[in-house]
């Protein structure tokens, strides 16, 4: 389905404007970010991502070199990018149908709608981007699910939620772009005791010493600050947020990116990940930590 089938648009709650001038630069990246590489994956089944794939590629689907190459190309690259969502949720832990779920940094909102589907409970998600929380929004209300999928613009540093009020909290690719103590400090008061944290997210590998050429290029591609391993874990248990699995991802999410550098939806930054991905300076990384 295509985004200009959209007619009705539902209010977004805007929150008070970002807090810093830098998360003013974010919001305005984010207004204003329409790449085909993530709208078109998005059109293939109306869950729009912004963040990579994970998993193997199925050669059978890509088919030959015909004409339709491409189109497939591009189903594929989704299937992957969703399939990273699906471990996200995985590391969930056990989600009743009348808990809270808080996606900080939602985006387009894919991952929200994922997990409405998957445990049909309310959904709760915050950007920085005005045109993206209206997007989530209409969305879940052409999916019928508006009342349990909502997107707020607002700061995840300062969320709107009560301390406790949620049963589990998520960053997707989000978290490389706010100082990690504020950020698992927030994320500790809206968990409940025994709630569950979990992220996604590229980090610096302090095994490789410093971050390489390859990931100052993907910060200054995107405008973020990407941390270090051990500064998540360092920040995590400091924040009463004790990790109980940590995957790393690297070795999953390279054949994403090697097909997605032969498509026609390349941006430019897919040599830096690859580069840095191999040379084990960037570490693609899924981390669960218990709220205690
Ligand atoms: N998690 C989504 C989007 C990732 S893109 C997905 O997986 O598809 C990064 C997102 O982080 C954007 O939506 C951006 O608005 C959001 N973001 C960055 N800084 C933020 C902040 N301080 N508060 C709220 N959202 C923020």
């Amino acid at each position: 389905m295509s985004v200009d089938d959209m007619t009705t648009v539902p209010d977004t709650v805007t929150m008070p404007a970002p807090a810093t001038p830098y998360q003013g630069d974010i919001a305005r990246y984010w207004d204003g970010e329409a790449r085909p590489v993530n709208l078109r994956l998005g059109d293939v089944d109306g869950l729009y991502h912004h963040h990579y794939g994970i998993g193997e590629v199925d050669h059978s689907a890509l088919g030959g070199d015909g004409p339709d190459r491409e189109k497939r190309l591009i189903t594929e690259l989704h299937r992957l990018e969703s399939a990273q969502t699906d471990v996200l949720l995985d590391h969930l832990g056990t989600v009743q149908r009348d808990d809270l779920l808080v996606d900080a940094g939602c985006g387009r909102g894919g991952s929200m709608v994922m997990a409405h589907q998957r445990f049909g409970c309310d959904v709760e998600g915050v950007t920085l981007s005005v045109k993206q929380a209206d997007f989530a929004n209409r969305r879940a209300h052409e999916l019928g699910i508006e009342k349990s999928v909502q997107a707020r613009v607002c700061n995840m540093l300062s969320m709107p939620f009560t301390t406790g009020q949620a049963t589990a909290s998520w960053n997707n690719e989000s978290s490389m772009y706010v100082d990690l103590h504020d950020l698992f400090a927030e994320h500790a008061r809206i968990l409940a005791v025994g709630g569950r944290y979990v992220t996604i997210t590229g980090c610096w590998n302090p095994v490789y010493g410093q971050p390489s050429k390859w990931v100052s290029q993907i910060n200054a591609h995107f405008e973020c600050n990407i941390h270090s391993r051990r500064e998540y874990m360092r920040s995590l248990i400091d924040n009463r947020l004790v990790p109980q699995a940590v995957v790393d991802l690297t070795e999953a999410t390279l054949p994403y990116w090697e097909l997605r550098a032969t498509s026609s939806l390349t941006t430019g930054i897919e040599d830096a990940f690859i580069n840095s991905y191999r040379d084990g300076s960037f570490q693609y990384l899924l981390i669960a930590a218990d709220r205690v």
